[in-house]
């Protein structure tokens, strides 16, 4: 995979997240430090290191007037937004307390931060209000509905809106909306979550009747735990934190005086007409359609998830057609560029309510991609930014996520033998023998467009698509996934599980795939057993009769406990200690469990097994267990495991397994996927010999062990991007006998 590797290790991160938080900008670093060393007094001494720091405090108060637009009212310095937005719900909801209305609410809009929402219901309860919190839905734009605003001002006792949507970027038309509030009700307070505005959008705020306006600084270059709260004059007030008295009584505690400085040279920037550092917004659309194309030329298609038209020019979010959020995010990390999930707080399979509340379609919710910049992102940022984004087009490529458009693709077969796919605790897997002869076994529809990427690039030949049984779960990928291969796919007639009609085996160049009726999960049960051409046992595809260190679940429609017991008897007369299980769920991310490791790990099958208790016995006991579990936990449909098994891992430190790895037989193995392993070079980065470099994924482990690419007499350490998956492949490959593995602790998110 050499050719794949990024030229400039170790990388310097491309830091894509600025919605999320941003670097502190040098110049703002220098006078938070002279605030420290210097100018540290405190604002409320009366000598003169005391009454510089005051100085400094009121000049920036001053400054942040002239950045918002707030001639009049109350500025007050916060840790932060989310205080700012406390402070004016408290103060709003106590000044509430003697309200006379008869279905009293508090409106927020439905793509609002969770800081707002949660905060309302929060004092809405502790002190007793008893409003029903109600959400200002959105259009497909993300644009607020002012007739529904319209329709429940006058019981309104709050609203809060935004001005900049975090995830999307989509800002609201703050004078419509004023408008229709203040058409009905003069008094209501308005709160504008003006975070993602600041630095983007022009503020005057007290032109307008918003109450109150919260502001925070790390969001624009300055240091977290510093913010400004703007309050209307004459707005409700009430100290959130009473003390000392600092800021005129409104919010004791002695002033964070080094943010303050930060918000002090942050203002200036701003503020300074021929200073270049923050950018116009045409010069933000510039950027802006530079990264889209960079994206789109790398990924092919993709589908943005709000309209350019209505956002501000700093945010793009969107999915890859045909890649999970993840798949994308972990490469775009493993590459150094930091991107998120729909929001900071949700990466991986979780749906955004930002994008549920547009309306947008599941797959768009749970594979958003927000990639933002801040406005002082110099032409070179971004260049340099889409040259390292368009640097993965070939590592796409390489790994089958996106299909070549080069006329002779070098890529390496990638899918040779055994794969495991995932798709929210499911398992497809994909074997494909030396001749390009594959079989796709309990496809998932999600991931019927990777399927067909592979079976195209790698020229496979599909001798079947296979069901262990009806998933009662899920609807069945097979009919879709034959349609979409049906030039690859080899003829004939096949049966509702895709097997082909009058044949016992399917022949595999040598191998063969043979079926075996094993109900016990549901009546139409089958496991799929790939055997050698001297009738060993390979891989035994078992659907939900047997889970990783489990059995399946037979409480359900067509399950029998009494059947899985001739099942699992009969499987066992088949199997020798070393076959791989391959099984339709993973729930404990066990990856690769072989015969004789399922039976030390489930107890109730081995005492099947070796007659300690009779089929009867064992029949009762599972049925009991099973009508147990599901009134314990139903998450798992397919069937129920213990907790995992509690294996001691050997961690080590980054510059342990350096050590480590300047003796002979220690290897290093990479734990994630290829495409993260294709985008920088581990091997560097732990100065060890490319030829003792593996990259076994968790999705290859069942193959690594059957082709036997590891020694139990060699050393291993494991690694993946945060310590955690590498830590159970190590338990596994410990589990499964082989004794001297570690972990790089941390992964490489503490190493580099
Ligand atoms: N509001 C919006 C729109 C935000 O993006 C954030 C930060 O994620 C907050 C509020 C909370 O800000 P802080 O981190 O300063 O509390």
């Amino acid at each position: 995979m050499s050719e794949y590797l990024l030229p400039d290790e170790p990388v310097k991160q491309v830091y894509l997240d600025a919605n999320a938080t941003t670097p502190v900008l040098p110049c703002i670093v220098d006078v938070v430090c002279h605030a420290m060393q210097t100018c540290f007094g405190n604002p409320s001494s009366p000598h003169i290191t005391g009454i510089q720091a005051k100085h400094l405090l009121e000049q920036t108060r001053q400054k942040a007037r002239a950045v918002i637009g707030a001639n009049n009212g109350d500025i007050l310095f916060t840790s932060g937004a989310t205080e700012g937005v406390q402070t004016a719900v408290v103060s709003t909801l106590i000044n509430a307390k003697t309200h006379n209305k008869k279905n009293p609410v508090l409106l927020y809009g439905a793509t609002e931060h969770k800081a707002v929402p949660n905060t309302l219901k929060h004092w809405n309860q502790v002190l007793e209000i008893n409003a029903q919190v109600l959400a200002i839905p959105v259009d497909s734009n993300g644009i607020l509905d002012l007739d529904f605003i319209a329709q429940h001002i006058d019981d309104a006792l709050m609203i809060c809106t935004m001005a900049v949507n975090n995830e999307t970027g989509v800002y609201q038309d703050l004078a419509a909306i004023e408008q229709v509030i203040r058409n009905r009700n003069s008094s209501v307070s308005w709160m504008v979550d003006c975070v993602q505005a600041l630095g983007k959008q022009q503020l005057m705020l007290s032109e307008t009747t918003i109450d109150y306006a919260p502001f925070s600084g790390h969001k624009l270059y300055a240091p977290k735990g510093i913010g400004l709260l703007y309050i209307r004059q004459g707005s409700a007030y009430t100290a959130f934190i009473a003390g000392g008295g600092q800021e005129s009584g409104m919010r004791s505690g002695t002033e964070n005086l080094p943010g303050i400085a930060g918000l002090n040279k942050l203002f200036s920037l701003l503020l300074d007409k021929t200073d270049g550092t923050f950018k116009s917004s045409a010069v933000l659309a510039q950027y802006r359609s530079q990264l889209h194309n960079a994206i789109s030329d790398t990924f092919g298609a993709i589908t943005f998830n709000h309209d350019f038209s209505y956002s501000v020019p700093t945010t793009l979010n969107f999915a890859v057609n045909d890649l999970t959020s993840k798949e994308v995010i972990d490469l775009f990390d493993a590459a150094g560029i930091r991107v998120s999930g729909g929001s900071a707080c949700s990466t991986g399979a979780s749906q955004s309510f930002v994008l549920d509340a547009m309306g947008a379609s599941q797959w768009q919710s749970e594979n958003a991609i927000r990639l933002s910049f801040g406005p002082a992102a110099t032409q070179q940022d971004i260049d340099h930014a889409c040259e390292r984004i368009r640097a993965l087009k070939q590592v796409l490529q390489a790994n089958c996520l996106v299909v070549s458009d080069s006329a002779t693709p070098t890529q390496e077969l990638c899918a040779l033998g055994l794969t495991q796919f995932r798709h929210q605790g499911a398992c497809s897997w994909l074997y494909v023998n030396s001749n390009n002869q594959a079989v796709i076994i309990d496809p998932i529809i999600e991931l019927i467009p990777r399927f067909e990427k592979i079976a195209n690039t790698q020229n496979l030949t599909i001798a079947a698509i296979l069901d262990t049984h009806a998933h009662q779960e899920r609807n069945s990928a097979i009919t879709l996934l034959r349609s979409v291969l049906a030039a690859r796919l080899v003829a004939g007639e096949v049966d509702q599980l895709g097997w082909p009609v009058n044949k016992t085996v399917i022949n595999l160049n040598g191998q063969r795939l043979e079926k075996l009726a094993t109900p016990g999960h549901s009546q139409d049960s089958v496991s799929y057993l790939l055997k050698e051409a001297s009738g060993e046992v390979r891989y035994c595809f078992c659907g939900d009769l047997i889970l990783p260190a489990g059995l399946g679940n037979t409480h359900l429609l067509g399950g029998s406990a009494e059947q899985m017991s001739d099942s699992l008897i009969l499987l066992a007369q088949q199997l020798t200690p070393e076959a791989v299980i391959c099984s339709g769920h993973d729930y404990q991310q066990c990856f690769a469990m072989n015969w004789a490791v399922q039976q030390q790990q489930t107890p109730l099958l081995s005492a099947l097994l070796s007659k300690q208790i009779t089929k009867d016995e064992f029949a009762a006991k599972k049925q009991q267990r099973d009508e147990q579990k599901q009134t314990d936990n139903n998450n798992q449909l397919c069937g129920y495991v213990n907790a995992q098994p509690d294996t001691n891992t050997q961690q080590l430190s980054y510059s342990q397994a350096k050590e480590m790895l300047s003796h002979g037989n220690v290897y290093l193995i990479d734990t994630r996927e290829p495409y993260e392993h294709g985008a920088n070079n581990i091997s560097s980065l732990l100065n060890v010999a490319t030829a003792k470099t593996l990259n076994i994924p968790l999705s290859r482990m069942a193959n690594a062990i059957v082709e036997q690419q590891l020694d139990k007499n060699n050393q291993y350490i494991l690694v993946c991007r945060s310590g955690n998956r590498s830590k159970l492949a190590a338990a596994n490959l410990i589990e499964l006998g082989y004794t001297s593995v570690y972990n790089l602790n941390g992964g490489l998110a503490l190493g580099s």
